[in-house]
């Protein structure tokens, strides 16, 4: 099925993000897991690319697997690091192939250990590019989604800069955005008047991520700048020290984000699952979704 077909007709869209394993570790680790997700009857579930296209067959495996073998529509991310056109083309051939119908464009992020990393080498320097040339070949039948930044891009000097890229993005032929993580809904709200004053009109789905352990929020806010509110500060020094207080805290956290994002009425609930059916299993219960 075709995403933007499903956030015509529902809401909210309940989609999952998972990663596939790391290339030492077999590809059929992650089935067990697949078939955890599955008993939740998501809408759909995305699967990340990895950074500099390092598992990008797994990518299309997994997606193909979550589709055509667990009758759950899926989305494969894309990205451009370091793919020639000649690449992207057989990508998506490669997709097509495996009945998948739609994509996350991406630009990406730099691969491991290049930060230096020069995106003017790429076929396509940004997702929008990337966009625009599948919309060229034709390929109406892919649904593409793009990434939006509630508290801008890392890169962006000025947060106006990035959200008229986003327009440009969406209006390259983008049929619906979802957002990076956050963790104070009121620069969600922020950020949609702000898309709507520019006159972005797709569905925006929300990125959420629970937090499992106080390490990991230093890592992922140093890679993609999400702001820490204080309550989170404090949920940190109270239960960092637990791993298990820890993650009840961080699933209690992003349940309350849910509830409230639910209550005024977003498009969708984009859950970062971390690979994680129990704890999914957990928030989905906390917000009325599963008994
Ligand atoms: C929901 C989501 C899923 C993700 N999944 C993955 C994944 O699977 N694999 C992975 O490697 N990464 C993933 N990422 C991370 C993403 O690849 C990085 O954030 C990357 O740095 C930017 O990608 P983009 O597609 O948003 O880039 P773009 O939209 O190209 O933007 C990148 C930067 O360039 C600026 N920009 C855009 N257009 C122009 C222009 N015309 N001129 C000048 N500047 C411009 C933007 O303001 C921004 O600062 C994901 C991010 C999100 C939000």
């Amino acid at each position: 099925m075709n995403l933007v077909d499903l956030f015509k007709k529902k809401k909210p869209v309940i989609s999952f993000e998972i990663f596939p394993p790391k290339l030492d570790t077999p590809i059929e680790s992650i089935f067990g897991t697949l078939e955890q997700f599955k008993e939740l009857k998501p809408d759909f579930i995305s699967v990340t690319y990895g950074a500099g296209g390092s598992a990008k067959d797994r990518t299309i495996e997994i997606a193909s697997k979550i589709k055509n073998e667990y009758g759950i529509e899926s989305m494969a991310h894309l990205t451009c690091v370091g793919h020639s056109k000649e690449e992207i083309d057989a990508l998506l051939t490669s997709m097509r192939e495996h009945n998948l119908e739609n994509i996350l464009a991406l630009r990406g992020d730099p691969p491991a250990n290049q930060p230096d990393f020069d995106f003017s080498n790429n076929a396509f320097k940004y997702a929008n590019e990337l966009i625009a040339h599948v919309r060229k070949q034709n390929r109406n039948d892919f649904c593409i989604a793009a990434a939006a930044y509630v508290e801008g891009h890392v890169n962006s000097k000025r947060l106006k800069d990035d959200l008229l890229y986003l327009k440009q993005k969406v209006d390259t032929g983008v049929d619906f955005l979802v957002t990076q993580l956050f963790f104070d809904n009121r620069l969600f709200y922020d950020f949609l008047d702000k898309t709507a004053s520019i006159g972005i009109t797709c569905p925006i789905t929300p990125g959420i991520m629970p937090i499992f352990k106080a390490d990991q929020i230093k890592r992922i806010t140093y890679l993609c700048g999400a702001s820490i509110p204080a309550k989170l500060v404090i949920m940190m020094d109270k239960y960092g020290d637990n791993d298990e207080d820890m993650r009840k805290a961080g699933i209690e956290y992003a349940s309350n984000q849910i509830r409230d994002l639910i209550d005024n009425g977003v498009d969708g609930i984009h859950l970062l699952t971390m690979n994680r059916p129990k704890s999914t299993r957990e928030i989905l219960t906390n917000i009325g979704l599963l008994k």
